[in-house]
């Protein structure tokens, strides 16, 4: 039977995407060939990687002064790339500490130039958003994380600056409407929100290239992905079909605008029960909560394997929580029904009454 998939990433795609991707892995388009056997430089995969990227244009309104790219290395390999391409050794970039990602996107950047660490939530275990920090006006770039997948908070509201914005979305992309003007790069690891895991999408906006100094290998520069339309190198031909599946899909639901409403629908639903449920309770401050991942803890350390046992029992997968925070992490990315989270928050009550 299939199980309610919770978990934070690799995580949870459509059904008719998983239907779709095996009969591709058999017979891809009629070829008479797998999708795992074809030249990324055939017809077919070009279809695909187009469709792909007009999909994420149309769907984030994405201006024409900016690219579009599948990248490999994960949203890890951008936490250097970004500064690599984008940092001068005597220049200052701007980071935010929301969670572990940023720590170590900040981490990576260190290496090629100023970092100024504006605002950081580590003294309450990430539990909120900082809010009301200077920016300065001199910095390169300003680095956000916009969903902390391990901690459960999400940015509400971009802070008010013209410095360009350098933002991790790979747990909350496509969840919402962006106003794409607002940022100089965006990047995402699929495997949350948008595919499996094997590609990265980076959205840049043209003009913030080429303006550093040092030498950058041709594999790490976004010019040679930007020239080349991904496919410099053997691109991940079926982890980026299988976005473009992802994208399909959600086109058809009625786009960024309709999943945005579920999202807060399956959101509400969740943290109403835990704010109400006696053996539960949130991990985070409530205006910063994330749609994506919600995070709590129970009200009893004894109940932690309990719970963790009936969800097991009653088919409900991947709501352990991260080990930096314990508890329970729930995470309700895009494909996933209103269906799943309803039968989470039944569970959550089954053992409330049965205690
Ligand atoms: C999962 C995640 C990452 C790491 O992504 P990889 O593709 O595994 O490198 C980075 N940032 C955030 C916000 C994530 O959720």
């Amino acid at each position: 039977m299939k199980k309610h998939n919770f978990s934070s990433g690799p995580a949870i795609l459509p059904q008719s995407v998983f239907e779709e991707a095996s009969n591709a892995c058999v017979d891809f388009a009629g070829m008479g060939l797998s999708i795992l056997e074809i030249s990324h430089r055939s017809p077919e995969y070009v279809a695909v990687y187009e469709e792909a990227i007009s999909l994420i244009i149309e769907l984030l309104q994405i201006p024409d002064d900016y690219e579009v790219l599948f990248l490999t290395g994960g949203a890890s390999s951008q936490f250097f790339m970004s500064a690599m391409n984008l940092l001068e050794k005597n220049e200052t970039a701007g980071y935010v500490d929301t969670g572990s990602w940023s720590a170590k996107a900040i981490k990576e950047a260190q290496n090629f130039g100023h970092i100024n660490m504006l605002a950081s939530s580590k003294e309450k275990n990430y539990t909120y958003i900082p809010k009301g920090y200077t920016i300065p006006s001199n910095l390169k770039y300003l680095h956000l994380t916009s969903n902390n997948t391990i901690f459960g908070t999400q940015y509400k509201e971009w802070p008010d600056t013209s410095v360009p914005i350098v933002c991790d979305m790979s747990s909350d992309i496509f969840s919402q409407e962006l106003d794409i003007q607002r940022f100089g790069l965006i990047y995402a690891g699929a495997q949350k929100n948008l595919g499996p895991a094997g590609v990265t999408l980076v959205i840049i906006r043209k003009d913030i290239l080429g303006k550093v100094e040092r030498v950058i290998p041709t594999m790490l520069d976004y010019k040679t992905h930007i020239a080349k339309k991904s496919a410099f190198n053997t691109p991940p031909v079926f982890p980026i079909y299988v976005c473009m599946l992802t994208l399909r899909w959600l086109k058809a639901q009625g786009g960024i605008g309709v999943i945005k409403t579920k999202n807060a629908a399956k959101a509400k639903l969740l943290y109403d029960e835990i704010d109400r449920n006696s053996c539960f309770q949130g991990t985070t401050d409530k205006g910063d909560r994330s749609t994506m991942n919600a995070t709590f803890v129970s009200t009893n350390a004894d109940y932690d394997q309990a719970f963790l046992d009936l969800c097991n029992s009653t088919n409900i997968s991947g709501v352990k929580g991260h080990r930096s925070v314990g508890g329970f992490r729930a995470s309700m990315y895009n494909a996933m029904d209103i269906g799943s989270v309803e039968a989470l928050v039944a569970v959550m009550k089954e053992f409330e009454d049965k205690l």
